[in-house]
């Protein structure tokens, strides 16, 4: 059997973006999902305005609004003791946002709707397929090894790109994989019947603990609840008390959930925070959440996987061109990751670590209400439109003086 040009593991957006870029350019494409789709998954159905553009390159941005998709505007940062803050991502003045919102709605559609933009762009998907492990040659990665159907089944390719996702069988059978701090479990699920839903996501946080709510259309809304890992035995013992016992726990929400339904069972995930030791090798690259992935506090990993899937066929595309897939020859990959996700890497460490402290998150959420325009930015930095640094500067630090 020939070898294919690419082998893409995983059909979520990482796979879903490498494979319809990748095939755009004229390689010969095959995705392999362990899922039958539409599958779910468990996240919180956010996807910053940024990751809007990779949507409308891939020619999908307005079958996902028409499916529904629930535009917000920003976000809505709410402390312990009831004081909140609401930023915008069209407020950040000179950074303005690819759209003034971003979209939020179920990944089931969501990652069909992805995935279909690569089979039209001429990859071949293949469902209810699970990868087990790279195929190694001399040259590295030489293709990957699949279970169908209870046959085991060797299937060359020049390279591979490894979006398996968290925990990417490719990552860990390379020795690439490392489990990171802090260590949290996520519950996930949807509501009906909620209370003042309104045009922007919400994030409510207590100590160790966090929960973001957010409408995802069609009336639902995707309530996901992030704990320290040593709840994990409440979690496992009886994960729908836990969730609602601690999201009521917030006399708002008390009030605004006292009619609500869950519409869809909890789902939990977790531990999360995941390195990578290096996102390039012979002949593979990792892409998403298989790359890596911190923690879900900013809502930047569709925009990560989407914008990562892209880079990762861009520098595909030129090694498999030029006849020379070597780690060396892909090094590129690594540099317009930095470039692209430096920014990101720092905001979802600040929020990530700081959000969980309730003395902190106060002062900090009480310190945005005061000043609108710095809430802007904070949002705008999280919907990957204002660059960091820019939180960082000694006069939008002094004016939070925290
Ligand atoms: C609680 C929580 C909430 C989140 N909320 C948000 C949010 O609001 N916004 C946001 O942008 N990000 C959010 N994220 C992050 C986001 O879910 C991920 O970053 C994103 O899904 C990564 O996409 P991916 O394509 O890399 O991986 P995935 O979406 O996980 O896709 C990987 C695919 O690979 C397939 N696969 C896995 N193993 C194999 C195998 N061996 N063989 C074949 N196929 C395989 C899987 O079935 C899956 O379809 C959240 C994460 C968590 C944990």
């Amino acid at each position: 059997v020939s070898a294919r040009d690419l082998v893409v593991v995983g059909a979520g957006p990482a796979g879903a973006a490498a494979a319809a870029h990748a095939a755009r350019a004229g390689l010969d494409v095959l995705v392999l999902e362990r899922a039958i789709f539409p599958r779910h998954k468990p996240c919180a159905e956010y996807l910053s305005p940024e990751a809007g553009r990779d949507l409308d390159e891939l020619g999908v941005l307005d079958e996902v609004l028409d499916a529904g998709a629930a535009r917000l505007t920003g976000f809505r940062l709410v402390a312990q003791d009831g004081s909140s803050a609401l930023g915008r991502f069209a407020g950040a003045g000179r950074f303005a946002p690819f759209r003034p919102w971003g979209l939020a709605l179920p990944r089931a559609t969501l990652d069909q709707i992805v995935i279909r933009a690569a089979q039209r762009a001429g990859a071949e998907v293949r469902f209810g397929v699970t990868v087990e492990g790279p195929l190694l040659g001399d040259g590295g990665v030489a293709g990957v090894v699949t279970r169908q159907a209870g046959a085991r089944l060797r299937l060359r390719a020049r390279a591979v790109v490894a979006a398996d996702g968290l925990r990417s069988v490719i990552a860990r059978r390379l020795g690439l994989a490392r489990w990171g701090r802090p260590r949290r479990l996520a519950l996930v699920a949807h509501l009906e019947g909620v209370k003042e839903v309104a045009d922007y996501g919400e994030m409510f946080a207590g100590r160790g603990w966090y929960a973001g709510l957010a409408s995802i259309g069609s009336g639902l809304v995707n309530a996901a609840l992030v704990v320290p890992i040593e709840e994990a035995g409440a979690v496992a013992a009886d994960p729908q008390s836990l969730f609602v016992r601690r999201l009521t726990s917030v006399p708002e929400l008390a009030r605004r959930l006292a009619d609500a339904r869950i519409a869809r069972a909890v789902m939990v995930t977790g531990p999360f925070a995941r390195t990578t030791r290096r996102v390039a090798v012979d002949g593979c690259l990792l892409a998403g959440d298989a790359a890596d992935f911190f923690d879900p506090f900013t809502g930047e990993g569709i925009f990560a996987a989407l914008r990562g899937g892209r880079l990762a066929a861009e520098t595909l595309v030129t090694a498999i061109a030029s006849g020379d897939v070597s780690r060396d020859a892909l090094r590129a990959y690594r540099r317009a990751r930095r470039r692209e996700f430096q920014s990101k890497w720092v905001l979802e460490r600040v929020a990530g670590l700081g959000a969980v402290r309730p003395v902190l998150y106060r002062r900090f959420v009480r310190a945005l209400a005061k000043r609108p325009g710095i809430a802007d930015l904070w949002v705008g930095a999280a919907g990957d439109a204002v660059p960091v640094r820019e939180l960082f500067t000694p006069r939008h630090l002094l004016a939070l003086a925290l």
